[in-house]
């Protein structure tokens, strides 16, 4: 039977969009819902797990109206998601018992110093799991959920309780609550999956207190884990592909193999690279996490990952908090204008200093400043700034792994600038490709589920696919970059 597409359901922090994509890779259609953040207190962050729901489906719905979707001509759904969030709900009511506990929530910040901060237990936790213990992760808001909520540690306990991140949840809402099961790249995210011996930790669920039978089952991210079995939603098509946001961007990317990375300019920027079936230990910070193979791969794939906290954000305060730039677009034509920065260096240590230098307390600065520089050099050495950091996160992953980086592939809202990406090239000695489609999240939830379902022939067909984007190589004199890189560390000495 001739299926003509695939659908996306990419479930992000603030909304839930339903993607229609084609044969070739191209994005024909996309619905896209936002939802309601919830904050009951400082450093707390909330989703209602129904208007997630609301949010995704509705979308889902309008798209197969739109199209006139049915089991005919779409050959599989994939699912991409915001990681780590928590939700505990009752599989016989379907009943969440609390609102989602979302990444971003602070609230058992206190939970994990208390049961991980001795090293002993900090240093288990990154062996088994690859993470350092922090309170993104979900088996401290599952504890919580546990202990606050009225009655649930007894229900848990009796088997009548659930857990599962968003991934969990759509695919039990969507299968008709036959399907309670997440894939290796989301168990990764929990802090109590085995990632070396690929199944739920007992040391893990003992220290979090948490019943092994609430865990959903672990699949590889592209297997069929079920099929659409939901009113309002054509029945039968399988639920082919699932991975964490940041997994399935890579797949998206096509970085299939060791050495192949991918960085997201959003706001902040994220980082990983593939380092094959081997996990590597990082000496800088940085986390191990399982990636989405493709199918009948045969064997656990891993990434390191690593963040910059402050990227596209940078250039928003350049914009809003200084009023130096009307848009953020014009700090490329603004860093053109000028050769070089004057010396000038920002190190935008807003909220202190991630991997691989890791000092909560250090701030931000600007250094080199004379009465010669002007807004260009500050918007150039704004630019100039989000490409050492990334450069310095793809050093410590090539240290950490002894791995090489064969060539970065960009995406996310400052991949657009252009001369960031020439420059990356340049201080990275590596080429920069920017795909032609920048929605790599929701293409890589695709690529899954259409190769699982057999509607794409295997990698080199998506490799093909992925052809036609821009590539940025190398240009400047090496000695001139060292020279620029030199400059940027002695700023973040003066920075420390
Ligand atoms: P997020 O998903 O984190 O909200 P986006 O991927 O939408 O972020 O990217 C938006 C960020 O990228 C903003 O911080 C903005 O300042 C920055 N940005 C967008 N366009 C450009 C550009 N042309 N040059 C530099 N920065 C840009």
């Amino acid at each position: 039977m001739d299926k003509k597409y695939v659908i996306a359901l990419d479930q992000g922090t603030t909304s839930s969009r339903a993607v229609l994509i084609d044969r070739q890779g191209r994005m024909v259609d996309c619905v896209q819902r936002s939802y309601q953040q919830i904050y009951p207190q400082p450093g707390w962050v909330e989703h209602n797990p129904q208007e997630i729901l609301l949010s995704q489906l509705g979308a889902l719905t309008e798209l197969v109206s739109r199209h006139s979707l049915s089991y005919e001509n779409v050959s599989a759904i994939g699912i991409d998601n915001q990681r780590e969030t928590t939700m505990v709900w009752d599989p016989t009511t379907g009943e969440p018992i609390a609102n989602a506990i979302v990444w971003q929530c602070r609230r058992t910040a206190g939970m994990v110093e208390e049961l991980c901060g001795s090293p002993e237990t900090r240093a288990m936790i990154q062996a088994k799991t690859g993470l350092l213990p922090d309170a993104y992760f979900s088996a401290s808001k599952i504890r919580w959920l546990l202990e606050n909520v009225d009655g649930a540690r007894e229900r848990a306990e009796a088997g009548e309780l659930v857990f599962g991140t968003v991934d969990t949840w759509l695919l039990w809402v969507l299968s008709g609550g036959l399907v309670h099961a997440t894939d290796v790249t989301n168990a990764s995210r929990t802090m109590l999956y085995n990632i070396h011996e690929g199944h739920w930790d007992q040391v893990l669920l003992d220290l979090f207190d948490i019943p092994a039978q609430m865990m959903p089952q672990v699949l590889p991210s592209a297997s069929v884990f079920g099929e659409t079995s939901y009113p309002g939603i054509p029945a039968g098509i399988p639920l082919a592909g699932v991975a964490g946001d940041q997994q399935a961007a890579l797949f998206g990317q096509c970085c299939f193999e060791a050495g192949q990375a991918k960085s997201t300019y959003g706001t902040g920027c994220f980082l990983l690279m593939h380092t094959g079936a081997t996990p590597a230990v990082s000496e800088n910070n940085l986390v191990t996490t399982i990636v989405a193979s493709p199918p009948n791969v045969g064997h656990t794939e891993y990434a390191l990952e690593g963040s910059v906290f402050v990227a596209g954000a940078l250039i928003q305060w350049l914009r809003d908090g200084l009023g130096l730039l009307r848009s953020a677009e014009e700090t490329e034509w603004m860093a053109r204008s000028v050769p070089d920065t004057g010396g000038v260096y920002i190190v935008p240590a807003f909220t202190g200093l991630g991997a691989p230098y890791w000092k909560s307390d250090a701030r931000g600065l600007i250094y080199g400043l004379t009465r010669g520089t002007t807004t260009e050099h500050i918007a150039r050495a704004a630019l100039e700034a989000l490409a050492y950091q990334c450069h310095d996160l793809v050093r410590a992953m090539e240290a950490d792994s002894r791995v090489a980086l064969q060539a970065l592939k960009v995406d996310g809202g400052a991949s657009r600038n252009d001369f960031l990406l020439q420059f990356q090239a340049d201080v990275l000695r590596r080429p920069i490709c920017r795909p032609r489609n920048i929605e790599t999240t929701s293409l890589g939830a695709a690529y899954l589920a259409g190769l699982t379902s057999g509607f794409w022939s295997g990698t080199e067909e998506l490799r093909a696919l992925d052809a036609s984007g821009a590539e940025f190589l190398p240009q400047m004199d090496p000695k001139r970059a060292e020279g620029l890189l030199d400059g940027w560390r002695g700023a973040i000495c003066r920075c420390m």
